[in-house]
């Protein structure tokens, strides 16, 4: 929906209010509602005075020094009122789902809790709850407001969000009314907030397919939570109520905690003892007072509104007295180390929950931030570590995720060779940066895109070498919204089945049929044939298809388009005929095999190198199996051999393979997001594959029954493809014994070269190594005579 749509839909409901906004617990509590003197926006009150609404710019905030509570709560103590307060009216609590977003195909991290409970399927989104009604702490990632984090006092690109949900159908869940009955409820008694200080601001949500009215809940100008009601879904400009209305009220936590203590920033609240440490460690003076006065004149400090940020804080500085330099010099640091504790812990919750840094995808992100950070220590030259940091995320934590602390030295590990790498561009910087400067080259911000994502180098490292360059205040929003949109679906179909019925894949129902008969439908474009049913294997999962014969033609591959699969054939078919079909039963047993064995390489692998390993790519041939997972460094021999002994005892183990179809929920409930290793599947209900309870992938492939019937795995190569991926490259049974032979072979040739016997071979390899070594040597020394 584009703006001036959402701006029409604003004004109908402000017209059409009573249906919208009319809540009767308000009415009843003796709310009025108020039309905003300066913007026209719609706000209900206690306050018979009040004229304009507690939204910026109609007023700035009211609570920082002079918060309106006698209780004051702290950050993890306010989560415990939430849920206690939720919980004693019928919600279930929810544990966070992860940050790193894989139940979603066009997202890389969780954006908000709603997120949590949406599925994109082949009618759009729905919705899968696990309790109804619920409240979830969902820590969130957003890369949107980089340039405003650290500086505003109020964003953040890592944020735990409080999510409210419930559907509601007329039967089950709550509606508006007990909705805004709790919040308010939640506010006034629970965090002792005077009732008359609580305004509730008439606004809409507008998201992909869906839209509703929602009421946004201030206290003295603090927007504290945003209580969506959606309730209409719109396809294709058509608009109707929906059967299941979801109440989404998002809140972030720091709000609650901040509003009781009125410190001069949200990050005060949100990093309490991380603050404390860096204080100590750095030396750094918080005057408390003055920067309390500086938050209040900044309050309505946003980079992206806020054109003209030196005037502005020209202006600050003379109210408060100073100079703008000695203003900047207090501010700067206390910016750094606000930012410093934002961007660490976005990398704490998305390293434990299994992503990389890296130049790819979602992985792009975590690396800007954590260079930005990385550069705010070396700017002020600080001696801190970041990982020490990300520890005490962790312990802070401890009551909403005790999870976090199981991965420190995951975390450790991956944050050390970052930092070696980050270092190393630093070094290459001053070169790279010359030589541009020497070709007169001028270094604009595409400049600074370019060298940042060629080379890694961050403007900061820049500035270093061109004092007088002008960074982009919104540098980092700019590339890492560039990288937000790689993760989309692709899915191109160019052959026409339009028409067609869906072809009855049989493939599943008894893996072990190779001959059968069908009735060709229609033959495409002369080569393509489309069959009523089909025990062909069509290509999916990264597994080839199938090949064998149709009616004595040769079938070279099968494709699924949509839900008809068709074949490829040489030569002529009539349709409508009942033809004889026979599928090659070599092939499909190794590819058996092959495909299983990923897995099994997939565990090994996990097993060996940790938590962090995913599948990020697989492609399974006759001839070799090819496993991409997300590792940070190359593999040394030892972890290569480590990863091959492991996957050989899990086939020695003779451990069962078992395939079950369960809902979509119900196998997340189960076995986690784990099961989404070959990405997110479309369906209502997953094929789930498990080894033993060892491993659970949702999975489409054909696999073996026991993991014994793999024979064995030889890992062939590795290597390191890309920044935060390695390739294993891999074989099974019969194909990794034919290359075992291949090798003795070969061996046996060189013994008899060597004229050694085969186990003497490294030593004679040695020796004449040695021999060729004293040559050289003598050569030389003949030589310089
Ligand atoms: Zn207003
Ligand atoms: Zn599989």
């Amino acid at each position: 929906m584009f703006t001036n749509e959402k701006e029409k839909l604003r004004l109908k409901f402000r017209e059409e209010w009573e249906k919208y906004y009319n809540i009767k617990f308000l009415k009843d509590q003796g709310f009025k509602r108020k039309i905003c003197s300066k913007c026209g926006k719609g706000f209900w009150t206690l306050e018979t005075e009040r004229e304009h609404c507690p939204d910026q710019p109609c007023q700035f905030y009211e609570f920082l020094g002079n918060p309106p509570t006698s209780k004051r709560f702290n950050y993890i103590q306010s989560w415990k009122v939430i849920e206690d307060f939720f919980k004693k009216n019928g919600h279930a609590s929810v544990r966070r789902y992860p940050i790193v977003c894989r139940w979603r195909p066009d997202l890389f991290f969780t954006i908000a809790s709603i997120i949590d409970f949406q599925r994109l399927g082949k009618e759009g989104v729905t919705f899968q709850f696990p309790a109804n009604p619920l409240i979830i702490p969902q820590f969130c990632l957003r890369f949107n407001d980089i340039p405003n984090v650290g500086i505003t006092g109020r964003h953040y690109s890592c944020f735990c969000m409080v999510g409210q949900h419930s559907i509601y159908d007329g039967t089950q869940g709550y509606w508006k009314d007990r909705c805004i009955e709790l919040d308010f409820r939640l506010l006034s008694r629970s965090f002792g907030i005077p009732e008359e200080e609580i305004i509730f601001v008439e606004d809409l949500w507008v998201g992909p397919g869906a839209f509703g009215p929602s009421m946004e809940y201030f206290v003295r100008g603090l927007e504290i939570g945003n209580a969506v009601f959606t309730e209409f879904k719109s396809i294709n400009s058509n608009v109707e109520p929906m059967k299941e209305k979801v109440i989404d009220m998002g809140a972030g936590l720091n709000r609650f905690a901040w509003i009781t203590q009125g410190t001069p920033t949200s990050y005060d609240v949100t990093f309490e003892p991380i603050l404390r440490y860096l204080r100590k460690k750095t030396g750094i003076k918080y005057d408390y007072e003055f920067f309390l006065k500086y938050s209040k004149l900044a309050g309505s400090l946003n980079m992206d509104e806020v054109k003209n940020l030196k005037k502005m804080k020209e202006a600050i500085a003379t109210q408060l007295n100073v100079t703008v330099d000695l203003l900047e010099k207090n501010i700067k640091p206390l910016e750094a180390m606000y930012t410093i504790c934002d961007h660490t812990m976005g990398l704490t919750f998305a390293i434990a929950d299994g992503l990389l840094p890296s130049n790819v995808g979602g992985g792009y992100n975590l690396r800007v931030i954590l260079r930005r950070a990385l550069s705010f220590i070396d700017d002020f030259r600080w001696d801190i570590d970041l990982v020490d940091i990300c520890d005490l995320h962790a312990k802070h934590l401890r009551p909403i995720c005790p999870e976090l602390s199981e991965h420190i030295n995951e975390i450790q590990k991956i944050l050390d060779i970052e930092k070696k790498r980050f270092h190393n561009t630093k070094l290459r910087t001053k070169n790279i940066v010359e030589s541009i400067v020497q070709k007169g080259e001028e270094i604009n911000d595409e400049a600074l895109i370019k060298l940042y994502d060629s080379e890694g180098i961050t403007p900061e490292l820049v500035k270093d070498h061109v004092p007088d360059l002008k960074i982009p205040s919104d540098f980092y929003a700019r590339v890492t919204e560039k990288h937000m949109e790689e993760k989309k679906p692709i899915l191109l179909e160019t052959i026409d089945v339009s028409g067609l019925p869906p072809t009855e894949i049989l493939v599943y129902d008894d893996p072990k049929k190779m001959e059968f008969q069908a009735k060709v439908l229609k033959i495409i474009e002369d080569k393509y044939v489309v069959l009523d049913k089909t025990y062909f294997y069509p290509e999916g999962g990264g597994q080839k298809s199938d090949i064998g014969f149709i009616g004595g033609l040769p079938v070279s591959d099968a494709q699924k388009v949509g839900d008809v699969v068709i074949h490829r054939i040489i030569g002529k078919l009539e349709e409508d005929k009942v033809v004889d079909c026979r599928i090659n039963e070599y092939r499909r047993n190794i590819l058996k095999k092959q495909h299983t064995g990923t897995h099994i390489v997939n565990i090994a692998a996990r097993q060996v190198l940790g938590n962090h390993i995913w599948q990020h790519g697989a492609e399974k041939t006759v001839e070799k199996s090819r496993l991409d997972i997300t590792h940070y460094d190359t593999l040394s021999e030892e972890e290569v051999k480590n990863i091959e002994n492991k996957a050989n005892e899990i086939i020695n183990k003779k451990i069962p393979v078992k395939i079950e179809v369960l809902p979509r929920d119900e196998a997340e409930k189960k076995y986690g997001f784990r099961i989404y290793q070959g990405g997110v599947v479309p369906e209502d209900e997953l094929r789930i594959v498990s080894i033993g309870n060892i491993d659970h992938e949702a999975c489409g492939g054909i696999h073996c029954e026991n993991t014994n019937e793999v024979e064995f795995i030889t890992i062939l190569k590795t290597k390191r493809i890309q920044d935060g991926i390695v390739r294993i490259e891999f074989t099974v049974g019969p194909v990794a014994l034919k290359n075992l032979k291949e090798r003795e072979a070969l061996l046996k040739e060189t013994a008899k070269l060597l004229k050694v016997k085969e186990e003497k071979v490294p030593e004679a390899v040695m020796q004449l190594f040695e021999n060729w070594k004293a040559k050289r040597k003598e050569l030389r020394k003949l030589k310089r005579k």
